[in-house]
């Protein structure tokens, strides 16, 4: 059986808990030994999907966000859920520099810094009911030829 390694934390939707949500799932990534850009790639995909959910999902009302990781071998996955609002049309919502805040000074970039920064991005949505980010990486790629060699 395949060794995997889970985690799971629920925290209220307040701008403050951004950078703790992606410290944590920072210091759960540190085991698979990750780069300092891995990590910060990781910190950015977390960080962008948590705002989302404050912003847009709850509308800055405070409610739950849970994050749930789990580690098998080298690969790490991250779901960041929220019950908020949802999105209407993903496929849109997805599409580069589409936002529907552009009156709070927002890019439309969140969605494809995620898609950047991690191997796999999905998103699952039902208006009324919430949103869930689904995304995965796997830390060391490129770097399993020196790892051969050092043998
Ligand atoms: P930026 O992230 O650059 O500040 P943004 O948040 O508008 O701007 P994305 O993160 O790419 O851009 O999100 C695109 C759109 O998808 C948002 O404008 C919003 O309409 C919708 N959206 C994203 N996440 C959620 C969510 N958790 N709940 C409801 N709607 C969402
Ligand atoms: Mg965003």
């Amino acid at each position: 059986m395949k060794h995997t390694n889970e985690m799971e934390i629920i925290f209220d939707s307040c701008s403050e808990n951004e950078g703790f949500a992606r410290v944590a799932v920072a210091a759960f990534l540190t085991q698979l030994n990750p780069t300092v850009e891995e990590v910060a790639d990781v910190k950015t995909a977390v960080s962008e999907a948590v705002t989302n959910a404050v912003i847009h999902g709850y509308e800055n009302e405070i409610h739950k966000i849970n994050i749930h990781c789990k580690i098998e071998e080298k690969t790490i996955t991250i779901e960041v859920t929220d019950q908020g609002v949802g999105i209407q049309n993903i496929q849109e919502a997805m599409t580069p520099m589409y936002t529907t805040k552009p009156q709070l000074d927002r890019s439309g970039m969140g969605f494809s810094f995620m898609e950047a920064f991690m191997d796999k991005l999905e998103v699952y949505s039902k208006p009324g009911k919430g949103t869930k980010v689904w995304m995965q990486k796997t830390i060391g790629k490129g770097r399993e030829v020196w790892t051969t060699q050092s043998l």
